[in-house]
């Protein structure tokens, strides 16, 4: 199973934060309005993410159990751009200090070889519409 599934723990560390033009106010299909806040002039970020203590509001996770980005298809650039750890070979000091800061290990190559078992990509949470997040990106440190 996919780490992320498990996990969560980057929804609850960072300031999610993203150009307003990603609001489906603006742009169909786009990160709803409502779950977000303006942050600046130019940027809105995702409510509860603004100061600590962080959870996105759209995050559906008990975390180090279960978790699932509520917004999947319609969440923001920045949280589809950082990897898990060692998902494409290498270390990811986001998801790092994420899952450091819950209490959980981080993540090494072993974590990702049930994909060879597996023979293929179909429990990766892109695949799908209801699945966890991915990371923020190059988040503002809360
Ligand atoms: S990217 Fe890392 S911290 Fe974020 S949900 Fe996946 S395993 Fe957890
Ligand atoms: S992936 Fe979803 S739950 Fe996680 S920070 Fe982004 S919008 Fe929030």
């Amino acid at each position: 199973m996919h780490p992320c599934l498990t996990c969560g723990a980057c929804c609850t560390q960072y300031r999610v934060a993203f150009h307003w033009m990603e609001s489906d106010e603006f742009a169909q299909g786009g990160v709803p309005a409502e779950l977000t806040e303006r942050l600046d002039p130019h940027r809105l970020c995702m409510r509860g993410t603004r100061s600590a203590p962080v959870r996105c509001v759209a995050l559906d996770a008990e975390i180090g159990v279960r978790s699932r980005c509520s917004i999947h298809p319609h969440r923001p650039s920045v949280c589809r751009q950082v990897d898990a750890s060692w998902e494409f070979g290498a270390p990811s000091p986001q998801c790092d200090r994420a899952r450091l800061a819950h209490g959980l290990p981080v993540l090494n190559a072993g974590d990702w070889r049930w994909r060879d078992d597996a023979g293929n990509d179909d429990s990766h949470p892109d695949d799908n519409g209801n699945s966890p997040s991915s990371p923020p990106l190059t988040p503002i440190a809360a």
